[in-house]
């Protein structure tokens, strides 16, 4: 614990704790009181109430002892707050000889008077009080002090190489010397900084390890997980990374710095690829004739942020220090050429003109597309890529009307969307021939012929066997 609490509880606490030694004095007193009590049955003794403020503290047989009390009073609280500037309020204080029966009353000895002025606050103690649109937050010891943490959680939001335009609170910051009794005093500066920027006592962290989800980490915390994103402003919760450090209690800082800076960083600049079509290689294979290199430009930004969380950014100027070398390779146009067993297939265009409107491995939802759209009028003509055996000609849910040719050797060609199928399963049919028409049938979003090229089941990227 860095940090004392100016209240009450901390006092009494720290007074109850020091009691013997500060009270040393007091003892004779106490024992005396004792044989007064013993004897208040018999004779009405001295007695007098102690009020503070109109209520009643205690009360005393010796008036001397409420002078020992606000002495013990005011060393507790300065040796508990570390408050210079203690001073007894005289004013609020009232004591009265007691005319009544003093059998049913219980006589305070210094040390008990002592914690109920305490208790009562009988006291005014003068710090430098931080306030935030009018709100106190804490107080220090001095106006120097004051100063001192109010500069640092300005200077704990400036980031590295930037230059600060501008810094200033969102609020209304103040400090003002006032009596500081009922608030949060700090000890020290450290403290005090700590306690704005995190607004809490206790700030804990965790740093991400192996395997963790969210929900876990919250669940092992005593957070919800919606809890612990709001613990960490600008963190993606779907993308946990090791090492990452998480806040576990909400940082609420008592003041919002607005600081505005401009940021300069090193960006890269990624180089492009020339390719150069060459028929001697296959589709979906290329070749780097000359590597690229990235190049770099230093981008100057201006950029605003509260409490550290960036809340708008605008480029300035961007300077290419370098610029990016193009990369150079040859990119086969070649039609690939299905190899197995000694034989080699080589597809043709299932249709003559072609117009690619989806591409292989494009996103749908969950799934990815498995084969390409070629769009093309309605009842344009669809040939057979290659020999084979047609094995199903037919309508089958999504596919619509749909043909499958197994060309042998694990390959396999799907036509699906059709209008028309002029083919039956079971026929055997040569590349080039006319099986089906363009339609758009089953699940399609327009005329469109949607290709598939499997080889032992598995689907290929048709275009790597289209010729265009
Ligand atoms: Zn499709």
């Amino acid at each position: 614990m860095t940090k004392k609490h100016f209240n009450q509880e901390a006092v009494l606490a720290f007074w109850k704790k020091n009691q013997k030694e500060i009270t040393r004095t007091a003892a004779g007193m106490v024992a005396a009181c004792l044989i007064s009590v013993g004897a208040a049955a018999l004779i009405q003794p001295d007695a007098y109430a102690v009020y503070y403020n109109g209520e009643i503290v205690g009360y005393v047989q010796d008036t001397a002892y409420v002078d020992e009390a606000l002495e013990q009073m005011k060393a507790s609280v300065m040796e508990a707050t570390g408050v210079q500037e203690v001073t007894i309020d005289r004013d609020g204080l009232t004591v009265e000889q007691f005319k009544e029966k003093t059998k049913d009353i219980t006589f305070s000895d210094a040390d008990a008077l002592t914690a109920a002025l305490v208790e009562k606050k009988a006291y005014t103690c003068e710090a430098y009080t931080i306030t935030v649109d009018g709100t106190p937050v804490l107080a220090m010891n001095s106006e120097a002090d004051a100063q001192a943490v109010l500069d640092r959680v300005l200077e704990s939001y400036s980031s590295a190489n930037s230059k600060i335009l501008e810094v200033s609170y969102k609020e209304k910051v103040e400090i003002v010397a006032s009596d500081a009794k009922d608030l949060q005093m700090a000890q020290d500066i450290d403290s005090a900084v700590s306690y704005i920027l995190t607004g809490t006592e206790d700030p804990r962290t965790y740093v991400v390890e192996k395997g963790d989800t969210l929900w876990d980490i919250a669940r092992a915390n005593g957070m919800s997980s919606a809890e612990l994103i709001a613990a960490n402003p600008g963190f993606n919760p779907n993308y946990l990374k090791i090492g990452q450090q998480l806040n576990l209690v909400a940082m609420k800082p008592f003041m919002t710095v607005t600081i505005t800076e401009e940021v300069t960083q090193l960006e890269s600049i990624p180089f492009t690829t020339a390719y150069t079509s060459t028929d001697t290689m296959y589709k979906g294979q290329t070749s780097i004739i000359s590597a690229g290199k990235n190049g770099s430009k230093e981008v100057v930004s201006r950029v605003i942020s509260e409490n550290g969380v960036v809340v708008s950014e605008v480029i300035l100027s961007e300077t290419v220090i370098s610029q990016p070398v193009t990369q150079t390779a040859y990119k086969g146009t070649k039609a690939l050429v299905y190899t197995a067993q000694g034989r080699s297939v080589t597809l043709a265009n299932p249709m003559d003109r072609i117009v690619i409107t989806d591409r292989y491995g494009a996103s749908r939802g969950s799934r990815r597309h498995v084969g390409i759209d070629l769009s093309n009028p309605k009842g344009t003509t669809i040939k057979a890529a290659a020999d084979g055996l047609v094995t199903f000609a037919g309508y089958k849910s999504s596919f619509g009307k749909l043909v499958i040719i197994d060309h042998g050797n694990g390959m396999t060609t799907k036509y699906a969307h059709c209008d028309t199928i002029t083919v039956n399963v079971g026929d055997t049919v040569s590349q080039g021939q006319k099986i089906a028409t363009v339609g758009r049938t089953g699940n399609a979003t327009g005329n469109i012929l949607h290709y598939e090229v499997l080889i032992n089941g598995k689907n290929q990227n048709p275009i790597n066997y289209l010729d265009y």
